[in-house]
């Protein structure tokens, strides 16, 4: 039997799990999914392992293969929650019933299918995902996921920065509005109070007939004309402007990349915070100097990035997609994936 060559990558999220299985040996050093399978995620500890099983199995019987550990050779798994990635344990998963008690899903998951299995926060798995994808190399940079929370994944040299207690880039929680409203994390006016997906569905209901999730029914009513979107629209970029500017004047990111569910309003999620980003620089020679807008980028809404940076986690260091043929560039990763 010949050894192994594919990774397995699980974005495991509160009502569904994605799985895909990764070649990583491609000539131009970037991860191609081969497979890919989605399911219903079961709740509690026993049913995330269980879910996380059957989506390795699945997966193998795509690949015609008779066993995981027989087409890979290790599998990433992205989760939310308190992840500590060392242990592979999460803790405080709250939306797949995961309570303080914990999960050893590593452990678990990896004597289920003998098979070594790591663990990542879903934000950092994403992050490294989209920096793979956009072929960034050594390059760095911070991956701004916009979903039902907001939280950074921070990518320096090619590899995750988590931080000794695992905050690094828990920029959802900075305060920035002292009057604005209570956070879930008992502070007032936090960004992700004020500019996550929750936050927009709170403040904007969708137009009758509208099947668009609040974001993206937004950012269309703003593009029809709508004048209480706009205004929103333009508050809501402002915020995320704010974000933009806090990571790039904290860890002097090359690039800051938008993703989350919010991003799937794609490019005039762009161009809309990089506008409030110019409007910010505009009284600041200071700011104009370090050209934010420039640097801002948004992941293409076909890359399930989160299940393949969980995929190349699995080896280590990361095998993040360089190439010496191609050279990443910062240029190239800004103009790559974007409408003409
Ligand atoms: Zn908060």
């Amino acid at each position: 039997m010949s050894e192994p060559t594919l990774l397995a990558g699980l974005d495991i999220g509160g009502s569904k799990v994605l799985a895909v299985a990764v070649d990583v040996s491609a000539p131009d050093g970037r991860p191609r999914v081969v497979e890919s399978t989605r399911l219903a995620t079961g709740l509690g500890p026993e049913g995330v392992v269980d879910t996380a099983a059957r989506a390795l199995g699945a997966l193998t019987a795509g690949l015609s293969a008779g066993a995981p550990h027989e087409v890979f050779s290790g599998v990433g798994i992205g989760i939310p929650g308190l992840v500590d990635a060392r242990r592979g344990k999460i803790t405080h998963a709250v939306n797949l019933g995961v309570g303080p008690g914990g999960l050893a899903l590593a452990d678990r998951l990896g004597r289920r299918l003998d098979l070594p299995v790591v663990v990542e926060n879903d934000v950092n798995a994403a992050a490294l995902g989209a920096a793979s994808h956009l072929r960034l190399g050594r390059i760095d940079m911070a991956y701004l996921s916009i979903g039902t929370g907001i939280a950074a994944g921070i990518v320096l040299d090619g590899r995750l920065r988590r931080g000794p207690h695992g905050a690094a880039g828990e920029i959802g929680h900075i305060p920035i509005d002292p009057s604005g409203p209570v956070c879930g994390c008992g502070q007032h006016g936090c960004l992700e109070a004020l500019a996550s997906g929750s936050a927009i569905a709170a403040r904007w209901t969708p137009r009758p007939g509208s099947e668009l999730p609040a974001g993206q029914d937004l950012f269309a009513a703003a593009a029809h004309g709508d004048a209480a979107a706009k205004e929103l629209r333009d508050e809501v970029a402002g915020y995320l402007a704010d974000a933009t500017r806090m990571l790039a004047l904290t860890v002097d990111v090359d690039l800051i990349v938008l993703g989350g569910g919010v991003a799937e309003i794609g490019e005039p999620l762009r161009h809309a915070v990089a506008k409030a980003l110019d409007r910010q620089a505009g009284s600041s020679p200071f700011l104009r100097g370090l050209d934010l807008s420039a640097r801002l980028s948004v992941v293409p809404r076909d890359q399930p990035v989160a299940a393949i940076g969980a995929a190349l986690l699995a080896t280590e260091p990361p095998a993040l997609a360089t190439s010496d043929d191609t050279p990443a560039t910062l240029d190239g990763a800004l103009t790559e994936d974007l409408p003409a």
